[in-house]
């Protein structure tokens, strides 16, 4: 954290805000709030550049249009890749892995250049994913099972340096044939899971948190997150 705030960036929310994803950064904020930290949230639309100075990003999900749209803007002002380089933690969600990779085919087929801060290209597949989504982690640090609600008609193929976040145990994940979903490279979390993510599983909000903070955080003792947290997985079962 560089300044006694976390500074929580909520990346083009006018366009990539579709599915609720923005609550993944007022998660961040109440939990970081809850340890007695100052946090706020940054939101960065299309009016505005991309800082490269903040503790920690969110982006979220978009229609195909839209995720165009943000595509663009990101390729031209690139904070964010080099914020990704210095090492600050970036969660992105659905459309955002897509945007954040080599190349997505849209669903009308056509093939639009991402940003390539991941290493992966996306097609869309025969038939759209929709559902209840639960995996087990593949990212040290994490011990409990991951769910979320996925939406998405592409599939994700992950190139070398880009490993998944999790093992599907239900629903399809990042398609392209094997159980595997989400991507992990570098400082970057990436996943198909709506939710928000971070709403059903404290556990990953924490983890970004001590990221962002440098810091071990006490635990937070959240019956009714706990709830949630166990009643949206059994939805998935
Ligand atoms: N438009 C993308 C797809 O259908 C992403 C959708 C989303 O973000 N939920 O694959």
């Amino acid at each position: 954290m560089s300044e006694s705030t976390l500074r929580i960036g909520l990346v083009l929310p006018d366009v990539m805000g579709t599915y609720g994803d923005g609550g993944n950064a007022l998660i961040l904020r109440q939990r970081a709030r809850m340890r007695g930290l100052d946090a706020e949230i940054v939101e960065l639309t299309l009016d505005d550049d991309v800082p490269d100075s903040l503790d920690v990003y969110t982006l979220g999900g978009a229609e195909d249009a839209a995720q165009r749209i943000a595509t663009r803007h990101l390729a031209e002002h690139p904070g964010l890749q080099r914020a990704a380089e210095k090492g600050t933690p970036v969660l992105a969600i659905c459309a955002a892995i897509q945007v954040l990779g080599h190349w997505y085919e849209t669903s009308a087929g056509e093939r639009v250049s991402g940003i390539s801060m991941l290493d992966l290209t996306t097609s869309p597949q025969e038939v759209r994913a929709i559902g209840e989504l639960i995996t087990d982690p593949l990212l040290d640090g994490l011990t409990q099972p991951l769910s979320g609600f996925e939406n998405h008609r592409g599939g994700t193929t992950l190139g070398q340096a880009a490993k998944p976040l999790g093992r599907v145990k239900h629903g399809v994940g990042n398609g392209g044939g094997e159980p595997v979903e989400g991507v992990v490279q570098g400082s970057v979390l990436a996943t198909y899971m709506h939710g928000p993510l971070l709403a059903r599983n404290p556990e990953l909000a924490d983890y970004l948190l001590a990221k962002a903070t440098g810091t071990e955080l006490a635990p937070l003792d959240l019956p009714q997150v706990d709830r949630l947290r166990r009643e949206r997985l059994a939805a998935g079962r």
